[in-house]
């Protein structure tokens, strides 16, 4: 029988993040160095038969809800949806983050596999700024991807938007439109200091507070109460969908936290900024049982930390960037 999954301060975990990649197409400039990262050698990242069998007893021994696929790009790893299948058959909601590029031609092998939603980056509408942000200049497949997204029946769509002050925060509106013309919801997401480059400051975070002002006054809203989920949500007054801010550094959302992550080396992380992990990897290779990796998985959660503290005298940068880590 499934024992819930709680850390040290009484929070469950519900959420599952897996990278299925450290590898990028896409050079985000708050997220990843212009000249990239090194990629972790192939045989260092666990198999799909080793992300399955982790997925397994977190939902077997934890009753675990929720799986998310990341990366790094989770759509350059080959034979994707031969993964997806494999794990929409342990019976949860199965979800992606993607940035869109290559969505066109998988949303629906994807969804056929058994991929129940997915979430799109995209930080501009505009041809050149999206290149120069994303140092590749593929806006009109990211926007091919979430129309074809759409047209899968994959569901909800939704986009993510990283707001950057000086970069793209005279964009809310328009991004917020599109979401409102296309039927999905937007969410805004503060500037984070996982950018690995060393470039955020908090003078580039735009507080959530000031996008939901700049929406509301082209677009009336009027908030949806907030439940578990870290992004607050707001309801459109003329009834043209929903739209989202999530507020990491403004409004941490740490108590209710219900996430982990598991990093395309097997290593398991209990908060984005954690500075400890556990090696899974090693206990899989090492001819480790079921309750091993329970009982890991069970340790290090609870030594989750209580929140982050960004901004405060204590912070200190996580080693890895978002793009290892998977948002
Ligand atoms: N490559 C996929 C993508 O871009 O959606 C999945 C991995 S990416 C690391 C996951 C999410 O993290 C993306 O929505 C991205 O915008 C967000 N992200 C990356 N760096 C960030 C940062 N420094 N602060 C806030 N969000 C960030
Ligand atoms: Fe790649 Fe996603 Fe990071 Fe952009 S945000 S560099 S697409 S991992």
């Amino acid at each position: 029988m499934a024992v819930p999954l709680v850390d040290g301060f009484g929070r469950q975990v519900q959420d599952l993040r897996i990278s299925v990649t450290d590898r990028c197409n896409f050079r985000c400039t708050y997220c990843m160095p212009k000249e990239g990262l090194h990629w972790l050698p192939r045989p260092d990242i666990l198999s799909f038969e080793e992300i399955v069998r982790v997925a397994r007893v977190f939902v077997e021994r934890f009753g675990i809800t929720s799986v998310r696929l990341t990366g790094g790009e989770p759509t350059v790893r080959a034979h994707l949806p031969a993964l997806v299948e494999q794990l929409a058959a342990l019976g949860v909601e199965l979800s992606m983050t993607t940035n869109g590029a290559s969505l066109a031609g998988l949303a629906g092998p994807l969804r056929r596999a058994g991929l129940h939603r997915v979430t799109v980056s995209c930080d501009s509408l505009r041809p050149g700024r999206f290149a120069e942000i994303t140092g590749r200049d593929m806006l009109g497949q990211v926007l091919a991807g979430i129309d074809a997204a759409v047209a899968s029946g994959l569901q909800p769509v939704k986009l993510n938007s990283v707001v950057v002050r000086g970069v793209n925060d005279d964009e809310v509106v328009d991004l917020a439109r599109f979401g409102r013309e296309r039927g999905v919801e937007v969410r805004f997401i503060e500037f984070m200091p996982l950018d690995a480059s060393g470039q955020w400051s908090a003078g580039k975070v735009v507080a959530s507070a000031e996008v939901v002002a700049r929406i509301n006054e082209a677009y009336p809203l009027e908030p949806l109460t907030h439940g578990p989920e870290p992004a607050e949500r707001f309801r459109y007054l003329d009834g043209a969908g929903t739209v989202g801010v999530v507020a990491s550094v403004t409004r941490p959302f740490c108590a209710s936290c219900d996430r982990v992550r598991l990093t395309a080396e097997g290593a398991l992380r209990s908060c984005l900024f954690a500075v400890r992990e556990a090696d899974l990897r090693a206990i899989l290779r090492g001819g480790g049982s079921d309750d091993d990796l329970a009982q890991a998985i069970a340790d290090e959660v609870w030594h989750k930390w209580a929140g982050h503290s960004i901004g405060k005298v204590g912070f200190v940068r996580p080693p890895r960037s978002m793009s290892q880590i998977g948002g």
